[in-house]
């Protein structure tokens, strides 16, 4: 393992730091559009480019941490920078670290309740067309602090029609020393008119040896969480090389005292990964008995993501899960009867459709893995 050096000061990860040295500070684009795969740490650099926009120190290009626009930053209190995101994703701003944010679990006595529930949580996956426009509104008068402003909006795909043509018509005329700092991830899904106003910057996903080092130093920094190299090597392939998600899961885990069973997991992963590498030789039986005590989530999820490479070997992609499998899923591939394949992988959505009501694991599993091995019986 070769430690890296970790720098409170220092947000951005190696695989970002050439599209921040790109940034022409003195003409800083009134519109940003930084897009890629999620969980690459898009969010922990827009905020440090936030934070640095607002630096109340001069000639720096790097937030100075230390003046009174930076303080104000930190604990999220600075009136300049307004963030619009959904409920589900306040959590990763500062102010964050001051609430508890564990709203009380209520008992869900009818339907009715349930049926609420599930609006307020698309609600909350959603940016608030109230905030939005207060927040657009707010823009014709000066900054607070009569520097810049900077408006942060995640994911910028989230924003509804109505809140996206208000959007396009500040971009129209952008407001004077305002800063738009757009986040997608899936820029195809942001409307065109949109796009074409922006600076965009596409944030590249780290290779693997790069990604796994930083991993690696942030893991380490944990001190109370010692996975082995081995067990953060497979929790990285599993998120498809996205550092940042991977980071989250396993402190999520960790903060859910839940480090047993982060490690139960990981290591039935392994397994299920093993017994699905020998296709028609499976071992379903034996293999479910082992692997049913994890989280069946975590062990669907697992099925999921090397179906999908094996669908893509088969196209003559490249695994993006697993490309150190590239031999054994070619092979796979090639004895995989395709309809039986299919016909898996939407066993496979049904499954994680069901899987917050699971029936019993065990058996789940044992037909799950069955019907897996006879993919490859021709
Ligand atoms: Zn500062």
């Amino acid at each position: 393992m070769i430690p890296i050096p970790i720098l409170n000061e220092n947000r951005i990860p190696p695989w970002l730091q050439p599209i921040w040295d790109s940034l022409d500070f003195d003409r800083t684009p009134h519109a940003i559009l930084l897009h890629g795969q999620s969980g690459i740490g898009k969010f922990a650099f827009a905020m440090e480019l936030a934070k640095g926009l607002l630096c109340e120190t001069t000639g720096s290009h790097r937030p100075c941490n230390h003046c009174e626009a930076c303080h104000w930053f930190s604990t999220g209190n600075h009136p300049d920078f307004i963030a619009l995101v959904p409920e589900t994703h306040r959590k990763l701003l500062p102010q964050a670290d001051f609430e508890n944010d564990e709203a009380p679990k209520r008992s869900k006595s009818s339907k009715e309740d349930a049926e609420t529930d599930s609006n307020e949580k698309k609600e909350k996956k959603n940016i608030s067309i109230e905030e939005t426009r207060s927040a657009i509104e707010s823009l014709s008068i000066g900054s607070h602090r009569g520097g810049n402003r900077v408006i942060l909006i995640y994911p910028l795909e989230l924003l509804r029609p109505d809140s996206a043509n208000t959007l396009l018509k500040s971009l129209e005329e952008p407001p004077a020393n305002t800063i738009f700092l757009l986040l997608a991830d899936r820029v195809e899904r942001v409307l065109p008119t949109i796009r074409s106003r922006c600076r965009l910057l596409a944030a590249p996903r780290p290779d693997r040896a790069v990604g796994l080092s930083w991993l690696k130093g942030k893991v380490t920094a944990i001190s109370n969480l010692k996975l082995t190299d081995a067990e953060i090597e497979t929790a990285f392939d599993e998120q498809g090389g996205a550092p940042f998600a991977v980071f989250d899961f396993i402190v999520a885990r960790r903060n859910k005292d839940d480090k047993d069973e982060l490690t139960l997991s990981i290591a039935a992963s392994r397994i299920l990964l093993q017994a699905m590498a020998q296709g028609g030789h499976l071992p379903w039986l034996e293999t479910a008995e082992k692997i049913h005590k994890a989280h069946l989530a975590y062990l669907l999820a697992t099925m999921q993501r090397w179906i999908a490479d094996l669908q893509a070997v088969s196209r003559s992609g490249f695994p993006r899960y697993y490309p150190r499998h590239l031999s054994t899923l070619q092979n796979l591939s090639q004895q995989a009867n395709e309809l039986k394949l299919l016909a898996f992988w939407k066993s496979l959505l049904q499954a994680r459709r069901a899987e917050n009501h699971p029936l019993a694991n065990r058996i789940q599993l044992e037909a799950l893995l069955s019907q897996y091995q006879q993919v490859f019986e021709g």
